[in-house]
């Protein structure tokens, strides 16, 4: 009998793919069939302090590279990534088991990403007021602050860990990245690549792990400044460990995104656009839409959501027409059909039940079918944990103002849409609620990245978002210079040297 060898993920320091000597290793697995797909190892501490030596030794002469070469390197990069985008997503697909058109999705959101990091030229530019004074000139540099580090969710592993290190790195920053120990091959893939198109030794370092190594991060002394995407629970910690630490942190964090649907809306639009905003992705996205909040005679709508709801078809993502797929892992499952068992217990209507569907071909796949629960109300754990599976809950408002006071009564603020044919409903609604990114008629508002991913409340921890303008400020320190030149001849009186403004 022959055994088949699994492949190792291996860690990247300084430009090298190195195997880890830890003995601690968890499997890779895909999620519609459990076959082992690699084996990821968690990161020694000596490793770890190997990754941010090399990073830091790298920041000298990186920090010192002109704009335009770090540029023209992701330039390259983008170019390779759109090279290789089937395979990307054909990867992504395996490990994480969202359709290989989501995959794609996930991975152009990051490339555009990689694109605008190619125009850092125009991004990373100081200010000047000239003659502050007598001859006087004040301008800012906005300067690398040195070794970052990102921690990165399962659930977009190319989008996310590309929000981080393409930022990091143009603006002239070194970086540690530590992918998601549940689906890490993508985010190898693509560090490959980004070696491929120039980033020098040590300027992009990987570990892996989980607690330790994060935790490993957020204490390093040498570590300026840790990115962190995930839940809420962890990014909290990250958050006040970091800053313990004397780092700056940016956590983007859990989500429960309301729908808000006017009677005056597009029907059919509106209950398209639901359908994809809840299940697709198998409901696993931080910008799903898991609460519908149909408001006055739109409640009328809810056997046509149920009917399409209905419609979507549960199958593996590498296969054509799928609409849903796994979710990511068997704890991930048990724990969103456990929440599911807690609706029906606690009272709600479960309008369509998803637990246990047949999926041909793929038996033991982590399947959880589209899932609608009515007559939700706040104190259900259903509404009030974030479920991160195919499952919504829809609920009633009399009025638009009712449904912005549900909204902003939830703790979280990562996202919310409304769908409205009344400018004014629509006015109203994006001045008044407290939530990060705000989609009119759109049910997934992710920015692009000229803006900055944001987010309100318990979504988020810092106040510099990703990529964007934001993000420049946040991987930069302001230098404030002001600056005097005398002529060869000029005579400066000792009460003279000091600027008074
Ligand atoms: P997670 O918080 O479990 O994991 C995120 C990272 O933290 C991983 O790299 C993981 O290794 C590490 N980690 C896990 N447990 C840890 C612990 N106890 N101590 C230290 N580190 C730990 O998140 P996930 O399940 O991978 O991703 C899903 C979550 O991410 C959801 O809550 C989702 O809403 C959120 N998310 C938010 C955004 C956003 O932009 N706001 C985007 C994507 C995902």
């Amino acid at each position: 009998m022959t055994t088949v060898q699994v492949p190792t993920i291996k860690l990247v320091i300084d430009g090298q793919f190195v195997e880890s000597k830890t003995d601690q290793w968890r499997d890779v697995i895909n999620p519609a069939t459990q076959e082992v797909l690699a084996k990821v190892p968690f990161a020694t501490a000596e490793e770890i302090n190997a990754a941010v030596a090399s990073a830091k030794n790298a920041f000298n002469t990186w920090r010192k590279t002109p704009i335009g070469t770090r540029a023209r390197i992701f330039l390259k990069y983008q170019q390779l990534i759109r090279e290789n985008m089937q395979e990307l997503a054909a990867l992504l697909t395996a490990e994480q088991g969202k359709t290989l058109a989501d995959a794609e999705g996930d991975v152009f959101r990051g490339l555009e990403v990689v694109e605008h990091a190619a125009s850092i030229g125009n991004l990373q530019l100081g200010e000047l007021a000239n003659n502050v004074a007598n001859g006087v000139d004040t301008y800012t540099l906005l300067q690398p602050i040195g070794v970052c580090a990102g921690i990165t969710p399962f659930n977009f592993p190319a989008m996310i860990p590309l929000w981080m290190f393409p930022m990091a790195i143009v603006t002239g920053n070194t970086f540690v990245l530590k992918p998601s120990e549940q689906d890490p091959m993508v985010t190898m893939r693509l560090v490959e690549l980004a070696l491929e198109a120039g980033i020098p030794a040590g300027v992009l370092n990987v570990i892996h792990g989980g607690p330790d190594a994060v935790n490993g991060i957020c204490d390093h002394k040498d570590i300026k400044a840790v990115s962190f995407v995930g839940s809420t629970h962890v990014g909290t910690h990250v958050y006040n460990r970091s800053s313990l630490a004397g780092k700056r942190v940016q956590c983007m964090m859990g989500a429960k995104n309301h729908g808000i649907v006017m009677p005056d809306a597009n029907k059919e639009q509106t209950l398209n656009a639901i359908a994809g905003a809840a299940f697709g992705a198998a409901g696993q996205r931080c910008m799903a839409l898991p609460v519908i909040v149909l408001v006055g005679e739109a409640q009328s709508w809810l056997p046509e959501l149920v009917a399409k709801a209905k419609t979507l078809k549960v199958n593996a993502g590498c296969q054509a027409g799928t609409d849903v797929g796994p979710v990511i892992s068997k704890q991930a499952l048990a724990r969103i059909t456990e929440l599911i068992d807690s609706g029906v217990s606690e009272g709600a209507t479960l309008d369509l039940d998803g637990r246990n569907p047949t999926v041909p071909g793929f038996e033991n796949g982590n399947f959880v079918g589209p899932t609608l629960f009515s007559g939700v109300d706040t104190s259900m754990r259903i509404y009030q944990e974030e479920i991160f599976g195919p499952v919504l809950c829809v609920m009633h408002a009399d009025n638009i103002e009712q449904a912005i006071e549900l909204v902003n009564a939830n703790p979280n603020g990562n996202g919310t849409a409304i769908f409205t044919r009344s400018g004014a409903t629509a006015r109203r609604f994006q001045e008044d609620i407290d939530v990060g990114q705000v989609g009119i008629n759109v049910p997934i508002p992710v920015p692009v990245p000229m803006f900055s991913f944001t987010g309100s409340r318990a979504s988020k921890l810092g106040d510099l978002g990703p990529y964007g303008k934001q993000v420049v400020q946040f991987y930069t320190q302001t230098k404030t210079v002001t600056a005097r030149w005398f002529e060869e001849d000029e005579e400066v009186g000792a009460l003279n040297t000091t600027i008074s403004l």
